[in-house]
């Protein structure tokens, strides 16, 4: 089930829905999907789908990982990225090939423990994770080239906005929670951000507070 022709058929799949940036796509062939969800799910792991990963959330599905992911690159080379909403971590693992630092927060204190158990069975070091609301950013370490939201809301708390260094890149799932949204990616240029519709998407809500 993790053997090498079931993750290069995923990665061939992910070609074929337009993720054309080898960088990308050799991130996600590195980082072990099984090892970020339940024993249970591991052998659909390289499925092209989101899974469960308890407390009622998801792993992203891996085309929409590495489309935000390429989204996120395309640019230019960016030093530090923050992701809002690290669920099982493995967003923020498939990043942390590309980018020399990652920090991630995640509002569930469970999933934020699991994944930061991940990374480092994983020897994965370059990820700085802790329990948040995401809403409010990490202003501690701002600002980031780039920053990630993983989870939907009508619209980006604008505190994120304000944590996106010049020139830097903002990629979020803008629209109805419960429904589908607008995969948004928002540049940051002198006069404001410009926008970019890279598609539909279907992701679990932003929600406020810690639990
Ligand atoms: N990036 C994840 C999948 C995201 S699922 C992965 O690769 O597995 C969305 C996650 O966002 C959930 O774990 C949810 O608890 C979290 N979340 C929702 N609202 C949040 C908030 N305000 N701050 C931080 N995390 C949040």
């Amino acid at each position: 089930m993790t053997s090498a022709r079931t993750r290069q058929r995923l990665i061939e799949r992910l070609r074929q829905g337009g993720v054309s940036d080898q960088r990308v796509l050799d991130a996600v062939a590195a980082v072990p999907r099984h090892q970020f969800v339940d024993e249970a799910m591991a052998s659909r792991a390289y499925e092209d789908t989101a899974l469960p990963i308890g407390r009622g959330q998801t792993i992203s599905q891996p085309l929409v990982v590495a489309t935000m992911t390429q989204a996120l690159l395309a640019d230019g080379p960016l030093e530090t990225v923050l992701e809002i909403g690290t669920g099982s971590g493995y967003q923020a693992a498939v990043l942390a090939q590309l980018v020399p630092q990652v920090f991630t927060v995640e509002r569930i204190d469970e999933l934020s423990r699991q994944a930061r158990r991940r990374f480092r069975n994983l020897k994965i070091r370059n990820i700085r994770a802790k329990q948040a609301d995401g809403g409010e950013g990490w202003a501690q370490n701002a600002p980031y080239d780039g920053v990630m939201v993983t989870a939907a809301a009508d619209h980006v708390p604008q505190a994120l906005f304000d944590q996106v260094a010049p020139g830097g890149v903002l990629v979020a799932p803008v629209g109805p929670v419960g429904g589908v949204q607008r995969l948004l990616k928002f540049s940051r240029r002198a006069a404001g951000f410009r926008q970019r519709d890279l598609g539909a998407v279907v992701f679990v809500p932003l929600l406020s507070g810690l639990d």
